[in-house]
């Protein structure tokens, strides 16, 4: 499978994007440089032309089924996952960017850069976790941080258009004394509401190996710093192509723009001591899609054969998992407070006396 790396051109040295200046540097001899610059150094490597499916079957044998390359900075071959479109070479560990995976359908239009690097992932992970009580004693320990890497996950961004209808009643109430009397009078209303709603950049994650649930809980991205794709954005980091197609994800799409679109409706109706909904339609009319990749910081633990996950968001930084609990621990703490409730019980049959 063909390959591409990014080399400083001062020592040959791997190219990496840098979050923290938001520009591409040499570890090496400390060079920098801008998108703009990389983009024209390695022009050939955008220029490929990629709009087309790479027939990755193509080839000998041993490179048959597309999951085998060789690294170009120490000729070592590497098996990777038939999704992994940018990893490391595991002997040099020089990035290495898996052309072909991106390739045709699988092209993104968009990226994300990261803008957190992975000290500061690192920071805020080690912080919010390290309040959770009763967590297995290796959970925050070096060997797990360490698994902690950027990741590009392959994301479905939809716009939908969606015609939404409420009707339901409003009640308006007001109460009154005069003399000896207390009144009370009600109003009805009938409201509806009628709406065309825009959504744009629903997102869902094309990644299957992903829990769907933790790449939901690491939203919202903002997309306004999105570029457009360029594979140099990879370098340095991992980076999946989509293994679930947007027709999978619709159904999750749909569910976010309903969703919103009630709270929407629900919002507009204001002025009422108290407003109940009979009928709500939202019908999503026509979706315009956008692939694109969003960066995470990921960290997986493994606990008692259950494998935990763990997302960074690479742009704003929240946090989503949640840590096992240990459960040699959660036994040593309920012993602690049996003996807790002897000791007490004791001092109260002693004061008794
Ligand atoms: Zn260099
Ligand atoms: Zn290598």
């Amino acid at each position: 499978m063909e390959t591409i790396q990014y080399k400083c051109p001062n020592c040959d040295g791997p190219l990496e994007y840098r979050a923290d200046i938001q520009k591409f540097g040499c570890e090496y001899c400390d060079s920098t440089f801008t998108n703009e610059e990389v983009r024209k150094m390695f022009k050939d490597n955008e220029n490929t032309d990629l709009s087309q499916n790479i027939d990755e079957t193509a080839g000998d044998d041993d490179f048959q089924n597309g999951n085998l390359y060789s690294c170009t900075s120490c000729g070592a071959e590497i098996m990777t996952d038939a999704e992994t479109a940018a990893t490391f070479c595991v002997y040099c560990h020089n990035p290495v960017i898996l052309k072909g995976r991106l390739s045709g359908d699988y092209r993104p239009s968009k990226v994300l850069p990261f803008e957190l690097d992975r000290e500061k992932a690192l920071e805020i992970f080690k912080a919010e976790m390290g309040r959770k009580k009763f967590t297995p004693s290796d959970f925050m320990s070096e060997q797990t941080l360490e698994k902690m890497s950027g990741l590009y996950v392959p994301f479905w961004l939809a716009d939908c258009r969606t015609t939404a209808s409420m009707s339901g009643t409003g009640k308006q109430i007001r109460t009154w004394t005069q003399g000896k009397y207390q009144y009370t009078e009600t109003k009805e209303y009938a409201v509806e509401r009628r709406a065309s709603i825009v959504c744009r950049g629903v997102p869902a994650d094309g990644a299957s190996k992903i829990d769907d649930d933790l790449m939901d809980a690491t939203e919202p991205f903002d997309y306004s710093r999105m570029q457009d794709f360029s594979m140099s954005y990879l370098s340095g980091f991992l980076a999946d192509r989509y293994d679930v197609d947007k027709g999978e994800v619709f159904p999750r799409i749909r569910e976010k723009v309903e969703s919103a679109s009630k709270s929407l409706l629900n919002e507009s109706v204001s002025g009422y001591s108290s407003f109940s909904a009979t009928n709500k339609n939202i019908n999503i009319s026509g979706t315009e899609w956008k692939y694109a990749l969003l960066p995470v910081w990921f960290m997986t633990y493994k606990y008692r054969g259950r494998m935990y996950e763990f997302a960074v968001n690479g742009q704003s930084g929240k946090l989503a998992g949640n840590p096992p609990l240990s459960v040699r621990k959660l036994l040593v703490f309920a012993a602690l407070l049996c003996i807790g409730i002897a000791v007490l019980t004791g001092l109260g049959g002693a004061l008794l006396l």
